[in-house]
């Protein structure tokens, strides 16, 4: 039973924000590295110390909470302990998988080259593009709203996905073997249909299933023939 009753913090996200003036950060060891330092452990407990809380989500990052007016000098001391700080708000997010602890490198700098274009842009609601290095796409890219899965020097692209909730639901295929060359501009062309078209407050996923039949869409997909 310790995993259950016995083992609910004190200090929850929950109680946190109820109490009022603290802020939330995701932090992780980079977009592929999965892996902490010891010393990076340290400097998180150091940060959130005994008034914050710490836990892992779902998205590849630890969540800290800590006090608001603590949040510019928490970020620098995090970002200069190696740690990447991700960006909150309705922003592209990039994720990858870990390219098999890094033993399997190939689209690794079409990944940096695509988090370099692509993160932080400002969409109608917060949007995640995750790439994964080949066809076991074991970070499950077909449940982010970009779905990227890397194969001899092209990328397949995955749209649609609904990632949560009772009615969650993989992406579909909406392009195969985009070359690593136009993949930058395929992808920025579905970013700007979305950030033109989408209504108020919808997100990828709707917005998608709703403009789909669109010639747009078909316009996009002719730019890679
Ligand atoms: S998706 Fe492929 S490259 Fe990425 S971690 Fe899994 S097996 Fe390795």
């Amino acid at each position: 039973m310790n995993a259950f009753r016995q083992n609910i913090p004190d200090k929850t996200f929950e109680t946190l924000n109820q109490q009022g003036g603290f802020s939330r950060l995701a932090v992780s060891p980079g977009i592929i590295n999965k892996h902490y330092t010891p010393a990076q452990f340290q400097k998180i407990a150091e940060i959130v110390g005994e008034k914050g809380a710490i836990k892992y989500s779902a998205s590849y990052s630890i969540l800290l909470s800590i006090p608001s007016s603590e949040l510019t000098e928490a970020t620098r001391a995090l970002q200069e302990a190696g740690l990447f700080v991700a960006s909150s708000g309705p922003h592209i997010v990039m994720k990858a998988c870990d390219f098999c602890d890094g033993e399997k490198m190939e689209a690794v700098p079409q990944t940096e080259q695509l988090y370099q274009a692509l993160d932080g842009i400002t969409v109608p609601v917060r949007m995640r593009v995750n790439v994964n290095g080949c066809a076991s796409a074991c970070y499950n890219p077909t449940y982010d709203d970009i779905g990227l899965v890397y194969q001899h020097e092209s990328f397949d692209v995955y749209l649609g996905a609904i990632p949560m909730g009772t009615k969650a639901q993989a992406g579909t295929l909406f392009a195969k073997r985009v070359g690593i060359d136009h993949i930058e501009d395929f992808l920025l062309q579905i970013i700007r249909l979305y950030q033109d078209q989408a209504r108020s407050n919808e997100p990828f996923y709707k917005f998608y299933r709703r403009t789909k039949s669109n010639a747009d869409w078909e316009l996009v997909k002719k730019s890679i023939e």
